[in-house]
């Protein structure tokens, strides 16, 4: 029986099989998710007899760090190997007043992105809500200091790993201590999911990858997006904000010459006039072997000011990590 990523009544089933008294699964579930132990045998408070029981019957499978990638601005990028020996990456995003894990939820990727490093290896499998906790907890005791903030903006496409990444961050909320409103799931846009996490009504931030403000350019440059319309797509982020109260945020990523000009911006400001959100733009981070393009920063301004114009709230993202392939879109799980 796996510990990580169980919960707590979970835990307390196996507590009182196991004939300890139920407040031991308190402790137990401390041990695992607050204080981020190791193995059994670091759980000192509990009885060594107790201990030797949970380890006959039960596992706690952390990930092992394969390697640390420390860029000069503070990111630190992980390459982490799962039980069965697969990679992914996490990446640590230490600020004066936060600190950010960006977590992984799948083995590579299978929306196909054209300027995503994901997509180059397709996809493997997902992760379990255990294996997305373990990066939070590793890279908090990396760290050294408590993780305030969680985006879902790794390697994998979250809302394709619905329940393992549900379950994820109800044990991050309730168990670690992040609070909902810190974490945030950015999606390639799987409507049907936007739906179901609707009803699940948590004060979630969503973020959707849009990048694209016409179905036939957004369907070149993201190949899954074939199945979900931009009209239903957007329909299905203003419910979303309309029933949590939660503003969307739309990611746009800047590809020279492809979706970057004054028409696309008017395109989106259009889309986007009137619902609860803001726009988040993302100039492209280079990818080996990929033949996209940064735009100019004179064209990222000129972007940015149409749809200013338009009264749409936009920031952007001043990507970290970029010397040591950290940055959105450069995760691969390489070793190289
Ligand atoms: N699958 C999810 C989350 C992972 S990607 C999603 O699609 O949202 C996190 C963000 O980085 C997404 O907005 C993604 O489109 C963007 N991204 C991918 N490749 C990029 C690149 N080369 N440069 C900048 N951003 C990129």
């Amino acid at each position: 029986m796996e510990l990580l990523g169980a919960t707590l009544s979970k835990i307390e089933t196996i507590v009182t099989e196991l004939g300890q008294p139920a407040y031991r699964a308190k402790q137990l579930a401390d041990w695992i998710y607050k204080k981020g132990a190791p193995d059994f045998a670091a759980m000192t408070n509990l009885s060594a007899e107790f201990r030797l029981r949970l380890g006959e019957c039960c596992a706690l499978s952390r990930s092992q760090v394969i390697t640390r990638s420390p860029s000069p601005d503070g990111t630190t990028k992980f390459l982490l190997e799962e039980r069965d020996g697969e990679r992914i990456e996490a990446v640590l995003l230490p600020y004066s007043e936060r600190v950010t894990v960006c977590v992984s939820t799948q083995v590579g990727c299978a929306a196909g992105c054209k300027f995503c490093a994901t997509a180059t290896g397709g996809f493997v499998r997902n992760l379990t809500a255990g294996e997305i906790v373990d990066q939070v907890l590793t890279l908090q005791a990396e760290g050294g200091r408590r993780v305030t903030n969680v985006v879902f903006m790794g390697m994998g496409e979250p809302l394709l790993n619905y329940d393992e990444v549900l379950s994820a961050i109800r044990l991050l909320n309730t168990q670690v201590g992040i609070a909902m409103r810190k974490m945030t799931i950015s999606t390639v846009g799987i409507t049907p999911m936007i739906h179901r996490l609707q009803d699940e009504n948590l004060q979630l931030t969503l973020a959707i990858s849009l990048h694209a403000a016409d179905d036939e350019t957004r369907r070149e440059i993201i190949p899954i997006a074939a199945k979900y319309s931009i009209p239903a797509l957007v329909a299905a982020c203003r419910n979303y904000a309309n029933v949590t109260g939660r503003r969307v945020t739309y990611e746009y990523l800047l590809l020279a010459g492809e979706n970057d000009s004054a028409v696309d911006a008017m395109r989106l400001a259009k889309l986007l006039i009137g619902t609860l959100c803001n726009v988040n733009l993302i100039p492209y981070n280079s990818v080996y072997g990929k033949a996209y393009k940064r735009p100019s920063a004179s064209t990222v301004n000129a972007f940015r000011a149409v749809l200013e114009e338009y009264g749409i709230e936009v920031t952007q993202r001043f990507e970290r990590g970029h010397s040591i392939s950290a940055a959105c879109g450069q995760l691969r799980a390489a070793s190289d």
